[in-house]
């Protein structure tokens, strides 16, 4: 690893997890060595995000995220590795070590340059005789010099090769290039421009880096977008195009369109504070991030049935953050850019203000459902618009709802109110009563929180993560005969895990959540913590390593249909026969 493990050590010791989890949660009811609080990662009225100053790591009961100090900062400030151990130094006030004796921050870095050179180049080459296609792409869109400018538009010439010496000249090899995906590689091992003939879009992070780029087709056929693949720097499902700028908007929300193009015109109109996932639908991570600047998103999607269905699903995604959507309706035109252009900039705004926040919206297809003249529609509009109030996590908003619904309805105030209420009341004991149950059968098998990571083989899934909890806990037990390969383990997510454990401890390394958290995705981190709450007792660690290793080695057996019973009795023989 290339941060030195003693100064993540230290930083560690000097960060404590309840200290630095109390920056953003409030903590207090405890339960043993835990502390619970509201859970930051996803949205829950009852505290199941736990604390645990012993083992200096963090698990939510209810959506499965779990890791160290290091692991929380990644998470929550949306940083990688390294820039959250940057992080906490300067919280710890201590010196980073030469951040340059690190080989992939090195390599990071590099790509930022390169990638911050290549904007230039494309951006210098609007003044070429080569940008003369992507200027006159420019003026036919309406684009303002002042936004060409405040998000670096630029040209790729139509070339195979000029962005390519551009940076040779500058001391970047192909192999930079093709890393950081501004080059292919052709039949002949050859590498040729990625990027030609388009209006490139550089991709800026919060922290104004660029980190890709996209590439609008300027005429002719092919595919109308080029994206930067995922690099180093690069992770499109956790970026969004124009954070950098609409994070500066003081205007107190979001908009969120799909096109690049959208974005750039609603800047250009004044709406300083919109923003585009990068031709994907909108990711979890993506909403998190947003949530970090605002808690009022305005959804600006094209006026399609693709864009309405991502709406839909972009609502359930912010549902979950507590922010606030409004769903705009562009009548008369196919997406933001074509309406400002059609009715202006004022259209725009009245839109936004006119807006109806998703309850609103709920409600009105709720009211559209029935015919109040009828006595007994009325009784089902007030019980299905209470159900929908009932989910309002705050009480006075839940008042104000009541009644206006009391109001359309023509019934009394009171009448819904209780309504809501009890039903609230209702939503409220089940959600504890689960969150109970949870913490009350830890031990069970629980699958991971993570779809892509369930267990196929949950017998020998059981036994997979006590050994993986022992070998944490117990670091010795490397020594443990028949030890078996990663790949015996049913779970590929298990099987990485241990694979990464076991060679920290054969390497002589630490095996704290915080160190390994540099090597495991978020996913196994989360798993990996999950696994450490569930109880093992270490007075019979040998014992109870053989026995789990013996029935991981069984399972395979069987999963690979062998037959061969005899070598596999002899094969648990020896193994349960260890005694230490
Ligand atoms: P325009 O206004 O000219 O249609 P746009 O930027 O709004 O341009 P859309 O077709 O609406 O483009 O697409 C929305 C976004 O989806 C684009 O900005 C781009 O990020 C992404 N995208 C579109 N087409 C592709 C493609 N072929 N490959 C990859 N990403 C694409
Ligand atoms: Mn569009």
């Amino acid at each position: 690893m290339a941060i030195p493990e003693k100064f993540i050590s230290e930083l560690t010791e000097r960060s404590d997890i309840v200290d630095v989890v109390s920056g953003y949660v409030r903590l207090n009811k405890r339960s043993g060595a835990n502390l619970f609080g509201l859970c930051p990662f996803h949205s829950e009225k009852t505290a199941s995000f736990s604390v645990n100053r012993d083992k200096q790591i963090y698990h939510c009961f209810g959506c499965g995220k779990g890791g160290g100090v290091i692991n929380f900062i990644m998470e929550i400030e949306n940083l990688s590795y390294p820039e959250a151990i940057a992080f906490l130094a300067r919280r710890a006030g201590m010196q980073m070590p030469e951040e340059t004796d690190s080989a992939e921050s090195r390599r990071r870095a590099r790509m930022f340059n390169l990638n911050r050179d290549a904007a230039r180049f494309f951006y210098a080459q609007l003044a070429e005789p080569a940008g003369e296609a992507a200027r006159a792409y420019i003026a036919q869109r309406g684009i303002s010099g002042a936004m060409v400018k405040n998000f670096g538009l630029g040209a790729a010439p139509d070339s195979w090769d000029s962005l390519r010496k551009a940076m040779h000249e500058k001391g970047y090899t192909d192999q930079d290039l093709f890393d950081a995906g501004l080059v292919k590689r052709g039949k002949n091992g050859g590498f040729y421009d990625a990027f030609r003939n388009r209006l490139m879009f550089p991709v800026i992070d919060v922290q104004g880096r660029v980190i890709g780029f996209s590439g609008r087709i300027l005429s002719g056929e092919g595919a109308k977008y080029i994206n930067s693949p995922d690099t180093l720097v690069y992770d499109k499902g956790r970026n969004l195009f124009a954070l950098n700028l609409a994070k500066k908007s003081k205007s107190g929300y979001i908009i969120l369109s799909e096109g690049n193009i959208d974005v750039v015109s609603l800047h250009q109109a004044g709406f300083d504070s919109a923003v585009a996932s990068l031709g994907t639908a909108l990711t979890a991570e993506q909403a998190r991030l947003i949530s970090r600047y605002t808690n009022e998103v305005v959804i600006a999607y094209d006026n399609d049935g693709a864009g309405l269905k991502a709406a839909q699903k972009a609502i359930g995604i912010f549902e979950k953050l507590d922010v606030k959507v409004r769903i705009l309706r562009m009548d008369g035109a196919k997406d933001p850019d074509e309406f400002i252009k059609r009715k202006g900039p004022e259209a725009f705004r009245k839109l936004i203000e006119e807006s109806e926040n998703q309850l609103d919206y709920r409600l009105g297809a709720v009211l559209r459902k029935y015919d109040l003249t009828q006595d007994e529609q009325k009784v089902d509009y007030v019980r299905e618009a209470g159900e929908l109030l009932a989910h309002i996590p705050d009480a006075v908003r839940r008042e104000i709802y009541a009644r206006r619904v009391a109001e359309t309805a023509g019934v009394k105030a009171e009448v819904v109110a209780n309504e809501v209420e009890r039903r609230h009341r209702r939503l409220l004991s089940a959600g504890k009563k689960e969150e109970q149950r949870k913490l009350t059968q830890p031990e069970r098998l629980v699958q991971p929180a993570d779809r892509e990571l369930r267990y196929e083989d949950p017998e020998s899934a059981v036994a997979e993560e006590g050994l993986i909890r022992l070998l944490y806990l117990e670091p010795a037990l490397i020594a443990a005969p028949g030890l078996p390969p990663p790949e015996d383990f049913s779970s590929a997510a298990l099987g990485k895990i241990y694979g990464v454990l076991t060679g920290r401890i054969r390497a002589g390394g630490a095996v704290g959540a915080d160190m390994l958290a540099g090597e495991l995705k978020p996913g196994e981190m989360d798993l990996l913590v999950s696994l450490l709450q569930k109880p093992e007792t270490l007075s019979r660690s040998r014992q109870s390593a053989a026995d789990y290793i013996a029935k991981i080695e069984e399972r395979k057996e069987r999963r690979q249909g062998g037959t061969d019973l005899r070598a596999l009795r002899d094969r648990l023989r020896q193994t349960k026969g260890y005694e230490g």
